[in-house]
């Protein structure tokens, strides 16, 4: 996907998830004022329901209402048609005298101040009150807004999970696209690559093969060996990358088992060494080994020993702008086995070495592009030695060279 299109799908969802999240706000703030007057209107109807039952009452002489009067009888009537209403709340209950200005009776000690001050007053009027004196059943819901709130607040949070759902759902889908688009960026850069590391070998073991062909050359026995060894190295390197590619996938699975046995490992650097013996004269280098190890036996897969060597000497090869100076080293210390693969060659950064045995990680510098490869050999290196239980470490200084050490248990 494109940079502009996936900022344009960025802008018009942000558009869209703010829009709603002010839509939401706006219906949630209607419903909460429709919830309040629904309350109104039920308490109302209610009210009107009760007075109708209650004012029967008698007044005593003294103008209070009759003891027969159910006070405490009161808010139960109250509270049940309030629930046939649909609301599911008790309220406080008081019969306020207008005339003394006192309350004459509440529900709920303590609650008589807001009693007092509740808008919810519904004039009751005795049987036999002659007098002026107007009764009020007054209401108090001291756990309305809670009662309110708690409808409103499910339905916003509702609405915010749903929208956090989608915004969460949104980013995770372009992650994927991203992903996406990178896998197949690196898709294609893995088969330009592959294509050239492969195609290179192969041009030279036919070259080699059509020279072997003429017959002036292939009687020549110097000239024979030569060929024949430029077709057993390229064949070498050919076998090394196909094993890199393939066992570096098949090494990410957790059933992986690698086929241990006693190696020489000095025998095993020789025959490395030999298949860069050529490559090594075309452009002047030297490989020099220092193979102190004693014993130089190890208990290793000697497939995949064999290839690490490989790509840990190509890669310094690789890796040299000049002529290429590799040393191979080998010692044995405190009950590990240690062979060191060094060059002269453009160095690691710091930062870059903390990454080069990530999978497909390759170091971008601008003028070494024109060197092919996939990223994997490090990779590789890394997990071959993981397998044996060993460790591998980098000194490098940027266009001083590099020394990557295995170590491996001897035991
Ligand atoms: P590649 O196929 O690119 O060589 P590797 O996994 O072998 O992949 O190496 C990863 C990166 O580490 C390389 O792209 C290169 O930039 C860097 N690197 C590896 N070995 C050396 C070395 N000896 N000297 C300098 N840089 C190296």
């Amino acid at each position: 996907m494109k940079r502009w299109i996936r900022i344009f799908i960025i802008t018009i969802f942000a558009f869209a998830a703010i829009s709603l999240v002010l839509i939401q706000f706006t219906q949630t703030r209607r419903t909460v004022s429709i919830n309040d007057n629904m309350f109104n209107i039920g308490v109302t109807n209610a009210m009107e329901a009760v007075i109708k039952e209650v004012s029967g009452t008698l007044l005593l002489p003294d103008g209070t209402p009759s003891p027969t009067f159910r006070y405490q009888g009161l808010d139960s009537l109250i509270s049940q048609h309030l629930l046939t209403n649909g609301i599911d709340i008790r309220p406080v209950v008081g019969i306020y005298d207008e005339g003394q200005s006192s309350l004459l009776f509440a529900s709920a000690a303590g609650q008589e101040r807001n009693l007092e001050d509740s808008p919810y007053r519904y004039v009751f009027t005795p049987q036999n009150n002659a007098g002026s004196n107007q009764y009020y059943i007054l209401l108090s819901f001291p756990s309305a807004q809670l009662f309110l709130q708690r409808n409103s607040n499910l339905l916003a949070y509702a609405s915010l999970i749903l929208i956090t759902i989608i915004i969460v759902m949104f980013f995770v889908s372009i992650r994927a696209l991203t992903v996406q688009r990178k896998l197949d960026t690196m898709k294609t850069e893995f088969i330009n690559n592959m294509t050239h590391e492969i195609k290179t070998p192969l041009a030279t073991v036919s070259l080699a093969c059509e020279m072997l062909r003429d017959e002036s050359i292939s009687n020549d026995e110097e000239s024979r060996r030569n060929f024949l060894a430029i077709i057993n190295d390229e064949n070498q390197r050919l076998r090394v990358l196909v094993d890199t590619i393939l066992q570096s996938a098949k090494m990410s699975k957790k059933s992986f088992r690698i086929n241990p046995k006693e190696v020489d490992v000095h025998t095993l650097i020789e025959k490395v060494t030999q298949s860069f013996r050529l490559t090594l004269s075309n452009r002047g280098g030297t490989l020099d080994t220092r193979l102190e190890a004693a014993p130089s036996i190890v208990v290793a897969d000697e497939m995949h020993l064999t290839n690490l060597i490989f790509n840990l000497i190509d890669n310094g090869i690789k890796y040299s702008t000049g002529a290429p100076h590799i040393t191979v080293a080998t010692s044995v210390a405190d009950g590990w086995f240690r062979l060191s693969v060094s060059d002269e060659g453009i160095g690691i950064s710091k930062d870059d070495q903390k990454h080069v045995f990530e999978k497909f990680y390759r170091v971008s510098t601008g003028d070494i592009h024109n060197v092919k490869g996939f990223g994997i050999g490090l990779n590789y290196v890394a997990q071959v030695v993981k397998l044996h239980q060993g460790h591998i470490s980098l000194e490098s200084e940027l266009g001083k060279g590099s020394t990557f050490t295995v170590a491996l248990p001897t035991n």
